[in-house]
């Protein structure tokens, strides 16, 4: 999959681990997820593995409990792209600033692997 910027640029999602792709998660899905992870470390079910598998059910199953949307950003003009619960994309203009490597978090310098 790939997304056309309005720059032009073509934001390509082809791979894992993409340094100018992010998911974001609001504040109460947030505190949601710890608790869920609270309550699968507090357990007293020895079948770890198992539960390991119930926790990532919750965030990437068919009915995931917690909701995370993906977010982009163009490395060439720095233009966000934030999807809905629908998977349409929303694009937001940077404003005084030119920084395009917001979701860069560990900084590999190559944007455009
Ligand atoms: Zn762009």
């Amino acid at each position: 999959m790939w997304i056309k910027c309005k720059c032009g640029e073509a934001i390509k999602d082809t791979f894992d681990s993409i340094p100018y792709k992010g998911r974001i998660i609001s504040d109460k899905e947030f505190f949601d997820l710890l608790d869920i992870a609270e309550e699968k470390i507090k357990s007293e079910d020895n079948d770890r593995d198992r539960l390991a598998r119930e926790f990532g059910d919750v965030l990437w199953g068919s009915t995931p409990r917690i909701r995370v949307n993906f977010i982009y950003q163009c490395i060439e003009c720095g233009r966000i792209y934030m999807e809905d619960e629908t998977g349409e994309l929303y694009g937001f203009m940077p404003e005084g600033h030119e920084k395009c490597n917001l979701l860069d978090f560990k900084g590999s310098g190559n944007l455009k692997e």
